[in-house]
């Protein structure tokens, strides 16, 4: 257990619990803020949600969304809190991806893309409800993306599905280089799902709350400590263990 100079945290299943945000989740923000630990959550929700999380928690400056594919961050400017988006693929892959779009709407007109797919810019996302009725169009779908290189994975909610080298890894990895100048060794991750795996392989200090355990069986690289019991889900297991390292 190290004491972290920044953490890094998914968002559904990990800041939240059973799809609610509980009161919780503000005793995080303000355990990490008290001792001076910037909390930067890196979701596959849309870039909307950043814009919303770092509107009403000031206690956040930074939020990494669409799986690694945008930076949204805070510029202080005349007492002011104004947000800037920071594309974190090549333009041209967001091109590549509309174009896509375009093309699985045509073959699969059935198809139902989340509806925050509207608000996307480097990735799309298709219901997990909606799969989960359709096995057969789910393998339809997976041959599609791999014929077209275009990756996938999924989250608590969805299959989201994007052009380029975007993740979670590479994302964190370039916000470490370019805005706050921490080592890899010096991060913590809380993570609950497959969208969190490049980041488990990847860095050593990783949290899996206690609800890993639904999809445990799926992954190829787990995280270095996995929290276990109820009282560690979600929320509760990564104030717990915040709490454990800086009582
Ligand atoms: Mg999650």
């Amino acid at each position: 257990m190290i004491t972290p100079k920044l953490v890094f945290s998914d968002f559904d299943g990990t800041l939240t619990l059973d799809d609610e945000l509980r009161p919780e989740f503000f005793d995080v923000l303000s355990l990490l803020k008290n001792h001076d630990v910037p909390l930067v959550i890196c979701t596959g929700r849309s870039k909307s949600w950043a814009h919303f999380l770092l509107t009403h928690f000031p206690q956040l400056d930074y939020v990494i969304t669409e799986g690694g594919g945008v930076l949204t961050c805070v510029e202080e400017k005349e007492g002011r809190r104004l947000l800037k988006d920071i594309l974190l693929v090549d333009e041209s892959e967001v091109i590549r991806l509309e174009k896509a779009v375009i093309e699985l709407k045509e073959k699969f007109p059935n198809i139902e893309l989340s509806v925050d797919s509207f608000g996307r810019q480097t990735d799309r996302a298709i219901e997990l409800s909606f799969l989960e009725d359709h096995p057969e169009l789910d393998k339809e779908i997976r041959s599609f993306f791999k014929e077209k290189k275009i990756n996938f994975s999924t989250s608590n909610v969805h299959m989201n599905f994007w052009c380029g080298d975007i993740s979670k890894i590479n994302s964190i990895r370039t916000f470490l280089k370019d805005y706050k100048r921490s080592s890899e060794e010096e991060i913590i991750f809380f993570g609950d799902s497959l969208n969190d795996e490049s980041v488990f392989k990847e860095l050593r200090h990783c949290v899996g709350v206690s609800n890993i355990e639904k999809v445990k069986d799926r992954f190829q690289y787990l995280p270095q400590t996995i929290l276990e019991g109820k009282h560690n889900e979600g929320v509760l297991g990564v104030l717990n263990y915040l709490k454990s390292i800086f009582s």
